[in-house]
């Protein structure tokens, strides 16, 4: 609804009315255009399941904040994550018990999480954070997620179910210049988790910190 109002008696001819009509129903135009781009934009970035970040979001910020870095001089840190024995839950449950426990474990890992950290959802049940200058702190963070999801059950639609997750991390190097190979020695990590008998965090072996890196010129 639009009302015009005017301190004066017979302000509007009917001539003034239809141009206020025609200017409203323009603007009428331009606002459902903005909604629906921004309701595409939400559709094209955010994982539908978690409300995190999809991958390709996770790689445009990564890269946003791999810059970021490297211009400032601070650390960055990557960690890898994936639930454990995961498809035992979905064969024991169900799928749907399956999504909730995805759910759950995202809302924990958020919780968990500073609000400079980027959160994405990799794969199926695999999420990716980055830790942007957190210095030597990246284990610890990545041990708080890991402790997160593995304090208590997650409550889902079949009752609580026990989840844990094995977390690999890694630092930014100064031959890094795309996200890749930071994600990638991260992944490496997470094998060797695995590998080592999950529900634990391991560091990669290569840059450590504080492998600061010096500040590009400006
Ligand atoms: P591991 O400890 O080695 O990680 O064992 P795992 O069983 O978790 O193995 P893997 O990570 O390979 O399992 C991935 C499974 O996740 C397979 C796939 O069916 C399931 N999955 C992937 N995406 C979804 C999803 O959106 N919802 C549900 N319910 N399941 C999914
Ligand atoms: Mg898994
Ligand atoms: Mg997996």
């Amino acid at each position: 609804m639009l009302v015009l109002t005017s301190p004066g008696t017979d302000a509007y001819r009917q001539a003034d009315v239809e141009v206020a009509a025609a200017l409203a129903g323009q603007g009428m135009v331009a606002y459902e255009n903005a909604r629906l781009f921004s309701q595409v934009h939400h559709l094209a970035t955010v994982d539908g399941l978690t409300g995190i970040a999809n991958r390709r979001h996770f790689f445009d910020a990564g890269r946003r904040e791999l810059a970021l870095a490297r211009r400032r001089g601070t650390s960055l840190a990557a960690v890898m994550l994936d639930i454990d024995h995961f498809k035992k839950i979905n064969d024991t449950y169900g799928h749907q018990v399956g999504d909730d426990v995805i759910r759950g474990v995202v809302a924990r890992l958020r919780a968990e999480s500073r609000e400079t950290d980027v959160l994405g959802r990799y794969g199926g049940e695999e999420f990716a954070v980055l830790l942007p200058d957190i210095g030597d702190g990246a284990v610890d963070a990545a041990e708080r997620l890991r402790t997160a999801v593995a304090v208590a059950p997650i409550e889902t639609a079949a009752g609580p179910v026990a989840v844990t997750i094995s977390v690999g991390v890694a630092h930014l190097a100064a031959a890094d210049t795309e996200p890749d190979g930071l994600l990638a020695r991260a992944d490496e990590s997470l094998y060797l988790a695995k590998q080592g008998g999950r529900n634990r965090v391991v560091v990669h072996a290569g840059p450590h910190p504080p492998a600061t890196l010096p500040a590009e010129p400006a």
